[in-house]
């Protein structure tokens, strides 16, 4: 689909006085071969359903209404880039701007329910993309895991695809594998629900302003199953806890999941897991963190108390303690 004669996104930022806000990681892609090499980077996007993040003056917009998309959502916090957008919508009648926070911004109902495509078939066409603000890549792609491992928000449709920017550091550590020095809770909580791939870096001097790091355009597509079948809740405590201080044995920071007086469970869910206690979190792989899961959930399922204890919250602690005060009592009546 051709757009009909439009100004350039940089008589657009013109315009409307677009100054980049450096509070909402405002920095824009102008040159239109980039944002079309992004935007296929995405795959097949004829006849998709498809939702962008952050479109500020519209440049990836444009290259995903030009691939005859059915419909595009886009979510955008900065009400300024409105008039720009409603352009684009005026003249496809295809797209839909939604100011919000992409954080609290729910699609539920977004899409029309025939695109619902069961987990266990190939994805839906429906398709998140975005050129994410720095300061909440993070934060979104933890909510967006959460919400893929229950199925939920945009995965009630199926095996929703993502293609997304993250600062390059962050890019390289979503698909760092075990032993990479840069390996940490985000590689293993990524790779455990999506295959990821990292399918291009961008160099920082693309962007306007001009950002002190490159950028990496990141692709995820959810599994059909999880490499570790288990809560997300669970899963991310496990993993936080492993990687808590990245040059401790496996064995010291395990401790941090149990009370002072229940140390005795470290020595147990290690041999559970059968790993050796002295290894590095890095050199630990997907399918050792599986094991180290499930005997962390079977003592879970043995004392449920365990799952809501927090060493670094004192509310927790004393939870805690009143629980085993009472159970003492009990014991003691017995
Ligand atoms: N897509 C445009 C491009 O590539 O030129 C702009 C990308 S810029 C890195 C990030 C965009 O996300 C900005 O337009 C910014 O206003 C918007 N943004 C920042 N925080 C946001 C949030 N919490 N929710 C929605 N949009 C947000």
């Amino acid at each position: 689909m051709r757009l009909p004669p439009l100004p350039t996104i940089r008589d657009l930022i013109r315009m409307y006085k677009l100054s980049a806000v450096s509070k909402l990681s405002q920095n824009f892609i102008m040159d239109m071969t980039l944002n079309h090499k992004i935007v296929q980077n995405a795959g097949t996007l004829t006849g998709c359903c498809v939702c962008e993040v952050g479109p500020g003056p519209g440049g990836i917009t444009r290259a995903i209404l030009e691939k005859d998309v059915d419909h595009l959502h886009v979510i955008e916090k900065d009400r300024r880039f409105f008039p720009g957008l409603q352009m684009l919508a005026d003249v496809t009648g295809k797209l839909t701007a939604h100011h919000g926070d992409v954080l609290r911004f729910e699609m539920n109902n977004l899409f029309p329910e025939s695109f619902i495509t069961p987990w266990s078939e190939s994805p839906p066409k429906i398709h998140i993309i975005g050129n994410l603000p720095f300061s909440i890549a993070t934060p979104l792609i933890f909510k967006y895991m959460e919400s893929i491992s229950t199925h939920s928000d945009a995965w009630r449709y199926g095996r929703v695809p993502l293609t997304l920017t993250f600062q390059k550091e962050v890019a390289e550590r979503m698909v760092a594998e075990p032993n990479a020095e840069d390996r940490c809770r985000v590689s293993v909580v990524v790779q455990n629900l999506c295959h990821v791939t990292v399918k291009k870096i961008i160099p920082g001097s693309a962007f306007v302003p001009a950002p002190d790091v490159d950028v990496g355009l990141v692709h995820f597509v959810p599994k059909k199953k999880p490499i570790i079948d288990l809560p997300y809740r669970l899963v991310t405590k496990v993993t936080r806890t492993v990687f808590h201080h990245r040059q401790k044995q496996l064995k010291n920071n395990l401790k941090a999941l149990f009370p002072d007086d229940q140390q005795n469970l470290v020595d147990a869910m290690i041999g559970d897991a059968d790993i050796d206690p002295g290894r590095r979190p890095i050199s630990i792989t997907n399918e050792e963190f599986k094991r180290l899961c499930v005997a962390y959930s079977r003592i879970c399922d043995r004392l449920p108390y365990i799952l809501n204890y927090d060493y670094r919250n004192p509310s927790s602690k004393k939870n805690y303690l009143s629980i085993r005060a009472v159970e003492e009592e009990l014991n003691s009546v017995e």
